[in-house]
């Protein structure tokens, strides 16, 4: 089937005893045994649950990968990955990574033992570069496109270059879902998603998932799903699943706004930068057209002025929420030098490009003409 499809009906058979359509939320913690260790494949709520195993599988089938395991939010399935190495097991960090992925890295686990190299710009070659810093590299962490300068990496050119080393390609697909991108089609080993963002897609539930091309590599995480109990709970994991039944509609409509969104920004005098993949003169556009079916829905700008101005645009905008987050059908506008992105330190977070006067758009369904309005308005 194809992806529209199996974003409706992956994991939703009708309950078999009721006939009810839409599976019921299971909310029982424990499940009756005929004997001791005589059950349907349903114990105990951490170690399994029936609203999270349809959600498991309707999340590998949109992913192409063949097992999946939820988590409580985007950074506990995150930290299941990191906490899956060794002490001495070396990551390499993408140019551009979420902040709380930064934060994890450095305050967690480079204390408790891993060791953690950046690749030095978006290339497959600096990720190349990074690995030889590192006693044993294990894996590669990726976003594409990044958070928040919405950089390009080519996906298929880093997994030939870490597999050749013995290494693991890890995406964070949370920016492009996998209606615009599937990084294991690609050659990535795991998929991480903050389902948070557009797979819940209505800003009402936070959630996390880790996707494997192959169910051997999603065992070791599996297993912490269970061991260190990060699990969400039936009532998001339904949630999450209701969000995704309308994720291809919802991404073209959030790809069609903020295309025409930023080609009428860069008309503007008062902006002096906007990245959107979609544009041409983009560095990562041809790898990008390559790679996903959209060019999704975030755009970020930079102000004509300093950090004064940008955090003046930020609150003067009515209809733009200024909110962390993204991928709502609700319009948000976020500052990354204070919100996003406090947690890195000034000076490295003004060598990564994130400027004082660089604002992120999450642009939502609203109509266009109202978002342009409300844009313009702010900015005069
Ligand atoms: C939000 C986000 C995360 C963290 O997810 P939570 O659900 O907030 O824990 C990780 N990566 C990216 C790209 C994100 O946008």
């Amino acid at each position: 089937m194809n992806f529209n499809t199996r974003s409706i009906h992956s994991g939703q058979r009708p309950d078999p005893t009721t006939g009810a359509t839409i599976p019921p939320i299971s909310v029982s913690t424990t499940f009756t045994q005929a004997a001791p260790g005589e059950h349907k494949g349903y114990e105990y709520a951490r170690t399994n649950n029936p609203t999270r195993a349809a959600l498991e599988e309707c999340l590998a089938s949109l992913e192409e990968g063949e097992s999946c395991a939820a988590f409580s939010s985007g950074l506990a399935a995150t930290a299941a990955v990191f906490q899956s190495l060794r002490p001495g097991d070396g990551v390499i960090g993408g140019h551009d990574l979420y902040g709380g992925t930064c934060r994890l890295l450095e305050r967690v686990f480079q204390p408790w033992g891993l060791e953690v190299a950046y690749a030095a710009d978006s290339s497959a070659n600096s990720c190349a570069r990074a690995a030889e810093t590192l006693r044993r590299p294990r894996i590669v962490w990726l976003e594409t496109p990044s958070n928040p300068l919405l950089e390009i990496t080519d996906i298929q050119e880093v997994a030939a270059a870490a597999h050749s080393r013995g290494m693991l390609v890890v995406v964070d697909n949370t920016f492009a879902s996998p209606y615009l991108q599937r990084p294991l089609a690609l050659g990535a080993d795991l998929v991480v998603h903050s389902t948070t963002k557009y797979l819940g897609g209505h800003s009402d539930v936070v959630g996390g998932a880790v996707i494997a091309r192959r169910a051997a590599d999603l065992e070791p995480i599996r297993f912490l799903q269970n061991a260190t109990g990060g699990v969400p709970g039936p009532m998001d994991c339904y949630l999450v699943q209701r969000g995704v039944k309308t994720l291809g509609v919802r991404m073209e409509k959030h790809c069609a706004n903020a295309q025409r969104i930023a080609e009428e920004l860069s008309s503007w005098s008062e902006v002096t930068d906007v990245l959107y993949p979609g544009f041409l003169a983009h560095p990562g556009h041809s790898i990008a057209a390559r790679q996903m079916h959209a060019f999704g829905g975030m755009v970020t700008i930079r102000l004509r002025g300093d950090g004064q101005t940008a955090r003046r645009f930020c609150s003067r905008l009515r209809l733009f929420a200024c909110a962390e987050s993204l991928g709502g059908v609700e319009s948000l506008c976020a500052y990354p030098a204070t919100m996003t992105h406090a947690s890195i330190a000034p000076d490295v977070r003004a060598a990564r490009g994130i400027t004082d006067n660089l604002v992120r758009l999450s642009i939502g369904l609203e109509d266009v003409n109202d978002l342009l309005k409300d844009l313009h308005q702010a900015l005069r």
